[in-house]
């Protein structure tokens, strides 16, 4: 029996078992490094060549289209560094809720003379294509917004982005960290240049993501060293993890329906606790969330203070509002929305996961409301 309940899939998702058995045979057995040319290198080479097949098959890509990167953090660095190492862009447009990755890579490119523009959401944490449309004046443009935001799960419109970026002969860059594993993405149909990926976000490993790049962008090398990811990203390659990441990936995109009905139920039966608890909150978000992810900020509470009472509980969740110091500072995201003062600061985030049932669910709400209560 589990001894506390993990209700933060979106900071972290336990290990498919799957993926952890085969990982084993290339940490203890077939652990050559890929480069070398001998015969005992053969498996991880093989392994390596069948991960990159699979994961380009759960997006709809190619093989040769998939960079395994060390995770989400470097996938959005390289996408946007990699762009402005080589010249080709001097206007970048983001939203203002993207990840600290896209937006602390866009004050860098900022520093070197690139123009940035930070698109508002609406109050439901959405990018309006119209707003893209208007900042749009620049061919030499990379247009970056996040598949869903990982704090209020609102997805946003990629295709209808994209094809405004494109119409204007720009380059999409999507970070998808929240999305891949979860929801349908296929790379073909949204038509994005490239897209940001996290094994730990879908039950795999730490430490190991991949960038999709739509073949012939020009994108520049990140990390320089050896051949490795055809020179793109030197480093002997996490043989283990790539392996993990493709099993955690193909074992979640078998079971995507099944998965988001079963997260889907959980995160009704919550809600409906949490009204019949009588807790006076707002949901924040989109009506189109990412399956299981709920953004609620409380009236007159604290988000800080329910994170360490729901703790002492055994219940692990997470914040909305980024813990600076000794002070509580409301996160970008929820300024963003404009959440009312009164509640902002007693945002919190639950995020469900396959590995979740309603019993859960229910003691998560009756536990916030044993806290506000008193
Ligand atoms: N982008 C988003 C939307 C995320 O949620 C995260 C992780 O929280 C990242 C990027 C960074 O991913 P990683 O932890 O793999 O570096």
């Amino acid at each position: 029996m589990k001894q506390f309940i993990y209700a933060d899939n979106a900071a972290t998702t336990k290990l498919s078992l799957k993926a952890f058995q085969e990982m084993q045979k290339y940490l203890l057995y077939d652990y050559s490094n890929p480069s070398q040319p001998y015969s005992f290198s053969s498996n991880s080479k093989l392994a390596l060549k069948e991960a990159r097949k699979i994961i380009a098959n759960c997006i709809n890509a190619t093989p040769d289209e998939i960079y395994f990167t060390s995770g989400g953090t470097e996938s959005d660095n390289w996408a946007i560094k990699g762009l402005v190492l080589n010249g080709n862009i001097t206007n970048i447009i983001t939203s203002r809720i993207e990840h600290h990755a896209i937006l602390n890579s866009c004050k860098i490119a900022e520093m070197g003379g690139i123009s940035v523009t930070y698109l508002d959401v609406t109050k439901e944490g959405v990018v309006d294509p119209a707003l893209l449309e208007n900042a749009i004046t620049n061919s030499k443009t990379l247009v970056s917004v996040m598949y869903a935001n990982n704090e209020i799960g609102s997805i946003q419109p990629i295709k209808e982005l994209c094809a405004i970026a494109h119409k204007n002969n720009a380059l999409f860059h999507t970070d998808a960290v929240q999305c891949v594993g979860h929801i349908k993405i296929d790379v073909k149909e949204l038509n994005v240049d490239m897209l940001s990926a996290s094994a730990h976000k879908f039950n795999g490993p730490k430490g190991i993501g991949f960038l999709y790049v739509k073949k012939g962008t020009n994108l520049n090398a990140f990390i320089n060293g050896g051949f490795q990811e055809k020179g793109y990203r030197g480093g002997t390659e996490n043989v283990a993890a790539i392996i993990g990441m493709a099993m955690a990936l193909k074992e979640n995109i078998v079971n995507l329906e099944k998965n988001a009905l079963h997260i889907r139920n959980i995160e009704k039966a919550f809600i409906s606790r949490l009204n019949q608890n009588g807790i006076e909150y707002l949901r924040n978000g989109s009506q189109n969330t990412l399956p299981g992810l709920v953004n609620i900020s409380i009236k007159n509470s604290n988000g800080e203070m329910l994170l360490h009472r729901l703790d002492l509980m055994g219940i692990y969740i997470s914040t909305g509002a980024a813990c600076d110091g000794k002070n509580n500072k409301v996160s970008h995201v929820i300024k963003a929305i404009k959440v009312p003062k009164d509640y902002a600061t007693g945002t919190i985030r639950i995020s469900f996961g396959k590995e979740n049932n309603i019993e859960e669910a229910n003691i998560i709400a009756d536990g916030i409301k044993r806290i506000i209560s008193k």
